[in-house]
């Protein structure tokens, strides 16, 4: 250990081998779980006394535990959210790993510091956001839509001086939300008013209006943020943005846009003016480790006006306090819940440099097409109902007379024969299928081939 030896230099070219090996495939296996019991049979031990070696261990991984991973770049892992990430952003990743950044300071990150505020600068631009706008890379959505609540929550009670300090604060949500809002709520223990969605699962302005207007004035007092999506997990839909900005408005209150995967379509044309409003924002977040192609785990969270987000998290502490000098430097430590942070925005900001900005519109551009595309076939098949038109990238749609077991068996087969990944999903407590694509190597004929498995 800690030295470059003979074996160090040994196991680098084994690691580079495998690593442009995996990357080359096109497409990967899409391979599928296994038991505990079963890798425990196959990979033996692993963690010895003595150590088994690298390129033992490495042997393990890419015979055993790896391909126990699903592939979540392969072209027909349509399920959740998938994820692409570009050649680039996967070769720089290594860069990130071998490069022992502290990227939660300026005073240690510095230059990795500024590129990853050039790319959070692209994702700022692509909302309309004011050129003071700013944040940092967290490791998710949840981790990013937490910490938008958080300075959210900071705000509203700094502006009341101190009548909300012990106050029980209440998110605005609707039923589209992503399930970390709630999970955020829990973690700050605040209540969440759920308001409902349209029968496409979209938050409308009068729906939003009549459920404020049915609130008690004490409950009223509590509100410290409304939350919207920009193209909710399961429908691929966008709330109404510019009356969610209207009643914030009214309300004095902050407003959150989830873009977590929806945000992408931001960079596409086609899209841009469903999200007129977005720019009036007070957060907003969007995962490029979903639909802007970077590696795992990379949430890009914007403030528009990040001082509040730095007083909501920066940690005091005697041995943090040097971090805090001359006040104008960036540590992006300060602003969400976090600390020590590896520079994970770094894969991204290469990916833009390399390739630049177009190329990322028509990827996301690509991808609304094989979606859209998809969904007719959809409406074409005999077997098959649509459920609604895609807005984004999201197809939702039945097979007919299909119990729910039948749906399971048939992903299930689906899957270990190797062929696509696509789970069932629910839709007003029916069992659907519903397919993702935010990978440009998606085809038509992809989706073409998962239609007719289902006849
Ligand atoms: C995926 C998703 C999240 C959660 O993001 P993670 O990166 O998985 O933590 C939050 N909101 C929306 C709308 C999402 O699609």
């Amino acid at each position: 250990m800690h030295v470059h030896d003979e074996t160090t230099a040994r196991l680098a070219e084994a690691i580079l081998a495998y690593s442009v090996q995996r990357m080359q495939m096109d497409p990967p296996p899409l391979d599928h779980g296994s038991t505990a019991r079963e890798l425990a049979d196959r990979a033996g031990p692993t963690i010895t006394a003595t150590g088994i070696g690298g390129l033992e261990a490495l042997r393990v991984f890419a015979e055993v535990l790896g391909p126990a991973c699903i592939s979540v770049d392969h072209p027909r892992f349509l399920s959740f959210v998938p994820a692409a990430p570009t050649e680039a952003s996967i070769l720089f990743d290594l860069v990130v790993g071998a490069s022992s950044i502290f990227a939660g300071s300026w005073l240690e990150g510095s230059g990795a510091v500024y590129a990853e505020n050039e790319a959070l600068r692209y994702v700022a631009d692509l909302a309309g956001f004011p050129a003071a706008a700013g944040g940092v890379f967290v490791s998710g959505g949840t981790a990013g839509n937490l910490s938008a609540l958080i300075a959210a929550r900071w705000r509203w009670r700094q502006r009341a001086g101190g009548r909300h300090d012990r106050t029980r604060g209440l998110i605005i949500t609707s039923s589209g939300t992503h399930s970390s809002v709630a999970s955020a709520s829990r973690a700050m223990d605040a209540d969440v008013l759920v308001v409902p969605a349209d029968e496409q699962g979209r938050l409308h302005t009068e729906a939003l209006d009549a459920a404020i207007a049915g609130m008690s004035a004490p409950d009223l007092e509590r509100v410290f943020a409304i939350v919207a999506t920009c193209g909710t997990t399961n429908a691929g839909v966008i709330d109404h943005l510019d009356g969610v900005a209207d009643a914030a408005e009214r309300l004095r209150i902050w407003m959150h846009v989830d873009g977590a995967y929806g945000g992408a379509g931001l960079a596409a044309p086609s899209v841009r003016p469903l999200y007129i409003g977005i720019e009036r924002a007070d957060s907003f977040i969007v995962d490029p480790h979903k639909w802007l192609f970077a590696p795992f785990d990379c949430c890009a969270l914007i403030y528009r006006d990040p001082e509040i987000g730095r007083l909501a998290h920066t940690q005091h502490a005697e041995y943090l306090d040097v971090l805090h000098g001359s006040g104008d430097e960036w540590n992006p430590s300060d602003f969400a819940h976090h600390l020590s942070r590896r520079a994970r925005g770094l894969p991204f900001w290469f990916s833009l440099a390399t390739y630049g900005t177009e190329q990322y519109t028509e990827a996301v551009e690509t991808t609304l097409q094989v979606a859209h595309a998809g969904a007719e076939l959809v409406d074409a098949a005999a077997h098959l109902e649509l459920i609604m038109r895609p807005e984004l990238s999201v197809v939702m749609f039945r097979r007919t007379g299909w119990s729910p077991a039948q749906y399971q068996d048939w992903s299930d087969r689906l899957l270990l024969s190797g062929a696509a990944f696509v789970t069932p999903s629910a839709w007003n407590g029916e069992t659907i299928l519903r397919i993702c694509v935010v990978n440009p190597r998606t085809t038509v004929g992809d989706i073409a081939m998962i239609i007719e498995s289902l006849a």
